[in-house]
């Protein structure tokens, strides 16, 4: 049985005052049945990390560099990361693949450096509204899987399926889209690392939102979700939370 996990992108969004307000009622709401973490830009990290102390509340970064360290300006390393107090990162985000142009092979350097400092990845994948009206979402999503069979799939924990024209628009896949892709994800995983499939988490992300989650959620192969605004509205990610619990 693979327990729940829902994690909050929060993108380049909070204050500390908005985030000294939310914290403390995610805080309340994680733990139990499932794993709850937020990824808040790297300067919130601390603060979210004293106000969810001595809760199940978890903290990932939403990127990190695929160098140690070095004379990288403007980049995090990994273990600068998990100094901080995270034990997450994102890594692949399409936002990342559409804007600052990384590859499937620099998200999978980047895998081995996040995992080499005891984070653990959170490798997002997913297709674009013309890939898919192409017919192509299998082939681009198993692409973008067969990229990290080279760096050590069998050590992945869990892989998001963000369909790109879901993100950010209010148009979720349908439960039925969404299940048909993580099951293609699975089969993959069992082709490629038999010994493991059944245990990575598959999260689904794209505009979830607490009315959607409960029946995405239901399905057999998605074990959470990866929710970016409604993770900004305590009421709407607590929502999605107990969605997750059902
Ligand atoms: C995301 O950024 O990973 C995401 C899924 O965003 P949203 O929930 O806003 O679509």
């Amino acid at each position: 049985m693979r327990r729940s996990l829902v994690v909050g992108n929060w993108k380049m969004h909070g204050s500390s005052s908005s985030i000294e307000a939310l914290v403390p009622t995610l805080a309340a709401a994680a733990g139990s049945q499932t794993d709850v973490v937020v990824c808040p830009v790297a300067v919130h990290i601390s603060l979210v990390s004293q106000l969810a102390a001595g809760s199940e509340l978890e903290i990932g970064g939403q990127n990190c560099s695929q160098h140690e360290q070095g004379a990288y300006t403007g980049e995090i390393a990994a273990a600068m990361l998990a100094g901080a107090g995270c034990k997450w990162v994102i890594l692949g985000h399409s936002e990342r693949r559409q804007y600052y142009g990384e590859t499937d092979a620099l998200v999978a350097a980047k895998s081995v450096a996040a995992r080499a400092a005891g984070l653990t990845p959170i490798l997002c994948v997913g297709e674009t509204l013309e890939q898919r009206q192409q017919g192509q979402a299998e082939a681009v999503v198993t692409a973008q899987l067969a990229a990290l069979v080279e760096v050590g799939l069998e050590e992945t924990d869990v892989i998001a399926y963000e369909p790109v024209w879901a993100i950010g628009t209010g148009q979720t896949a349908s439960p039925a889209q969404a299940q048909e892709m993580h099951a293609c994800i699975r089969a993959f995983l069992q082709e490629n690392v038999a010994e493991k499939a059944m245990a990575i988490r598959l999260l689904y992300g794209g505009s979830v939102k607490g009315e959607s989650a409960r029946e995405l959620f239901a399905q057999n192969d998605i074990d959470g979700g990866l929710v970016g605004g409604a993770s900004l509205k305590a009421e709407e990610f607590v929502a999605i939370i107990e969605a997750s619990q059902d």
